[in-house]
């Protein structure tokens, strides 16, 4: 009994040893191998069913929404290939845009590319192609390299948009919408949302001051730039060029994305059947309307870039009325913007009026 005791012990000890040793071993080719990469698949990618669902429940918020993917670079511009120069941003660009268009096709969503191959397209023509189409929703996808080019230290997830608070061109939509792809892209990649930003967003003006880019500054809908990781950071290139990596992006923009239009978006109508105003009244209405509240104080009126506190707003009829009485000038131009109860800013409404001598409108266009 006691012999068998001791087997049985030997046993043990042994197989102990065998498994210490097997895993000291794993450390060690693990530590020595440099084509690890590191990276977890979502839950939607280990349980295909819940895929299915979450898809199934946007696809009521997706429905009919066009959504244009401007997949960064390409063609003669393919200058970004990392430091081992295998790692080349349009191409990366590129596939993960094209899994991004089905992930959203499935959701039943209308989409359409600035390319969907390797080919040449200029800035203004991707800005152009986008507003031939009508589209609601404008996506860059790119991948970032640092400034110095000896920086192999650098790696982060961010998402820009265009101008900043305060600026008369900041439209806060634009922000609304980098919010909810970047925390849920960084959260799908693992990766932390970079230096200088609470949480990952950034204004293009902290790339190009008073600038910023071309396809944000000339977009005339809700619009970002995503840079989704650097290509010059070891670990991170070794994942970029991972086909299921790129897949693992683009279910992270495709989670905000759906979140987002969950969340809503206000839309302000100008409540008049023809652009031709009463020439006897001296205020101006419109709706603003949401599947959710509107927040009252959220509501911004611009006269001619001034903030004006002349109006008033009913919650009951979402009716925004703002008075004209004290405008001299022939010509205005005014911006309105309002958000509903989730913080979803509606796009401005933008409009030029004109007020003849008495003080009253002739014309809205
Ligand atoms: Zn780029």
């Amino acid at each position: 009994m006691v012999t068998v005791l001791k087997n049985k012990a030997l046993q043990k000890s042994n197989s102990f040893i065998s498994i210490f040793i097997f895993l000291i071993v794993s450390i060690l080719i693990g530590c020595s191998s440099s084509k690890d990469i590191y990276y977890e698949l979502p839950l939607e990618f280990r349980q295909p069913q819940k895929k299915i669902e979450f898809i199934e429940n946007y696809r009521h918020y997706l429905k009919g929404i066009k959504i244009f993917i401007d997949p960064g670079h390409g063609g003669n511009d393919r200058k970004n290939v990392g430091f081992e120069g295998n790692v080349v941003e349009a191409d990366i660009n590129l596939n993960v845009a094209l899994v991004l268009a089905e992930y959203l096709r499935e959701a039943n969503a209308d989409v359409y590319l600035s390319r969907d191959k390797d080919t040449t397209i200029t800035l203004e023509d991707r800005s152009k192609m986008a507003d031939s189409v009508n589209a609601d929703i404008f996506i860059s996808i790119h991948h970032n390299a640092p400034g110095a080019a000896d920086d192999i230290w650098t790696n982060y997830t961010s998402t820009y948009y265009h101008s900043k608070p305060g600026n008369y061109n900041f439209n806060p939509i634009n922000n609304d919408l980098a919010k909810y792809i970047q925390r849920d892209l960084a959260y799908a990649m693992r990766n932390s949302g970079g230096p200088y930003s609470f949480d990952g967003t950034y204004s293009d003006y902290i790339i190009y001051p008073s600038d910023g880019f071309y396809v944000l500054r000339n977009s005339k809908i809700p619009a970002v730039l995503i840079e989704s990781g650097f290509t010059t950071h070891h670990n991170e290139s070794q994942r970029l060029i991972d086909p299921l990596f790129n897949r693992i992006e683009a279910w992270g923009i495709f989670r905000g994305l759906c979140r987002f239009l969950k969340a809503g978006i206000p839309k302000i109508n100008f409540e008049s059947e023809s652009d031709t105003v009463n020439a006897n009244i001296n205020e101006l209405n419109f709706s603003i309307t949401d599947s959710l509240n509107i927040i009252p104080n959220s509501i911004t009126v611009r006269i001619d870039s001034i903030l004006s506190n002349d109006y008033s707003f009913n919650e009951k009829n979402n009716l925004l009325i703002i008075d004209i009485f004290k405008l001299e000038k022939d010509e205005h131009i005014i911006k309105i913007t309002a958000a509903n109860i989730n913080g979803i800013h509606s796009f401005p409404f933008e409009k030029e009026i004109f007020v003849i001598k008495n003080k009253t409108i002739k014309g809205i266009k």
